[in-house]
């Protein structure tokens, strides 16, 4: 079978990692989770106090930062490595998801992300989650899904996601900070999240994830027979 690109993007908590590792184990594929990756820039951000607003500064810091990814035979994702230490549960706080998007937003930040992100997808055979996946790091992906479900679904996922390992948070906490970073990526001036033109849309408010998955694979048939 042809090896495809999958580009998957969308607003924040709508299921795209989900739908992102269901097919990269059924298809055999990599998967990758840019947003992790921007995550762990913010923490090496948050903990070296870098001023953001600071070019120099900005740019001496991403000379620092050594991003690599290692497969987690539990979860059945990779983890993020940022300098060789394993940080995918502390990128996931709160104080992280905080201050992501407006790290996010920034240039020099972008294109060291986006360079290694291209990388990765030299081989094909690859789904990677994200905002800008389908309109900037893989312009050509054989297929491209822009996810999309309703606010309160999306906040009521996330919100169960993670009382897991932060079971003091409240909905409304979660909310804003959902809200606040949807309006940061579709805002910002590079690489904003859009909807591709030529991607197809997946709604999975009302859906499954068996149903979610088999309406992405129909799409994938599609392109690689
Ligand atoms: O996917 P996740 O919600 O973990 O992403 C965290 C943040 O990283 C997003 O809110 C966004 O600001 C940023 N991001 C991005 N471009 C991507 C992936 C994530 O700007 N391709």
């Amino acid at each position: 079978m042809k090896k495809i690109i999958i580009a998957i993007d969308g607003y924040s908590s709508c299921g795209k990692s989900t739908l992102a590792k269901q097919l990269a184990a059924k298809l055999n594929y990599v998967f990758v989770d840019s947003g992790a990756m921007y995550r762990a820039i913010a923490l090496y951000f948050l903990r070296n106090q870098i001023d953001i607003n600071n070019e120099l500064q900005v740019s001496d810091a991403l000379k620092n930062i050594s991003l690599q990814f290692e497969y987690n035979g539990k979860t059945g994702k990779s983890d993020i490595l940022l300098n060789g230490e394993n940080v995918e549960k502390e990128i996931r706080e709160m104080s992280i998801s905080n201050k992501v998007s407006e790290v996010a937003a920034i240039e020099a930040v972008r294109l060291f992300a986006v360079h290694q992100q291209q990388l990765m997808g030299e081989k094909k055979a690859i789904v990677m989650d994200g905002r800008d996946i389908g309109t900037t790091v893989f312009p050509n992906a054989e297929l491209k899904i822009f996810v999309t479900a309703s606010i309160d679904v999306r906040v009521q996922r996330r919100y169960l996601e993670l009382q897991a390992t932060q079971p003091n948070i409240s909905l409304d906490e979660v909310k804003e900070n959902l809200v606040m970073r949807d309006h940061i990526d579709s805002t910002r001036e590079i690489s904003p999240l859009k909807q591709a033109a030529d991607a197809v849309v997946l709604d999975n408010t009302n859906l499954t994830r068996e149903d979610q998955l088999q309406i992405a694979l129909n799409w994938v048939n599609e392109r690689t027979n």
